[in-house]
């Protein structure tokens, strides 16, 4: 079963000239961690937004968690991407103003979760991540890593179909960076769906179980084309 279908995408920004994306069709299975890698300006911020609901297809379907999103309203899309889709992105997004927990419960809250059950949640995430001593913490008194534990607790925290991650490791230095690559290598072991768009090569080899090279819009390697099974 499939998180992500792409069926014969493709999204141009201007009617002019080759579409920055596809013509593409692509599916990701559920437990699949995806890595997109890439050039600057080959297509990977194109993908990532049509698979999140925040752009729509020129051409094509976009369907994520068996349901056709392309077509979907701002207000059902915003609800879609609520309750289904988690989001990390490279500086991290957190409210400054808000604790540690309440940043984690916050999605939660919004999807109409009670507060007892939004709690538990958050104090489940906060223990598995490692997180738990930070609880009331402000995200300012963070490191980076920390921080992106934080914003990756508060993807998860509505247990979505997919966490989307956009150049999570973008913003850390080395050691945080690491930190990062052996959580998403634990959530993609825990049986969770991922797509990870990043510049790093490396990164994609450390926590991903394919890899989907884009240039120029286009499927230039995809690693399960060789691995078929
Ligand atoms: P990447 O994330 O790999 O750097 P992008 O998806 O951002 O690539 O960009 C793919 C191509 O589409 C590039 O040529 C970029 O300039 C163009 N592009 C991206 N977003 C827009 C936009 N909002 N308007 C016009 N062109 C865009
Ligand atoms: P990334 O760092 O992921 O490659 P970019 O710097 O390419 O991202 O793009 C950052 C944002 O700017 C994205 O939302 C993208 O859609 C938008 N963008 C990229 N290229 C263009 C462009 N030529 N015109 C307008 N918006 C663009």
């Amino acid at each position: 079963q499939h998180v992500i279908e792409l069926e014969r995408v493709t999204k141009r920004y201007d009617s002019a000239g080759a579409p920055a994306l596809g013509p593409l069709t692509l599916g990701v299975a559920r437990g699949e961690a995806l890595a997109v890698t890439g050039p600057s300006g080959s297509g990977k911020s194109t993908l990532l937004n049509l698979v999140a609901g925040l752009d729509r297809p020129t051409e094509g379907a976009v369907i994520v968690a068996g349901r056709r999103i392309d077509r979907l309203s701002e207000h059902a899309l915003a609800t879609f991407r609520r309750r289904h889709i988690g989001m990390a992105f490279q500086f991290f997004n957190l409210l400054d103003d808000l604790t540690v927990t309440d940043n984690i419960q916050l999605p939660a809250q919004l999807t109409g979760t009670g507060r007892r059950e939004a709690a538990a949640r958050a104090g489940e995430l906060m223990e598995m991540l490692g997180i738990r001593q930070h609880a009331r913490a402000y995200p300012g008194r963070l490191s980076g890593g920390e921080r992106q534990r934080v914003a990756v607790a508060r993807a998860l925290v509505n247990r979505p179909a997919l966490l989307l991650a956009d150049e999570p490791t973008g913003a850390l230095d080395t050691a945080s960076g690491h930190d990062v690559r052996d959580l998403l290598l634990d959530l993609h072991r825990a049986g969770q769906t991922i797509v990870l768009v990043t510049h790093d090569p490396a990164l994609a080899t450390a926590c991903a179980s394919r890899t989907v090279h884009l240039v120029d819009g286009h499927v230039a390697r995809d690693s399960s084309a060789r691995a078929a099974r």
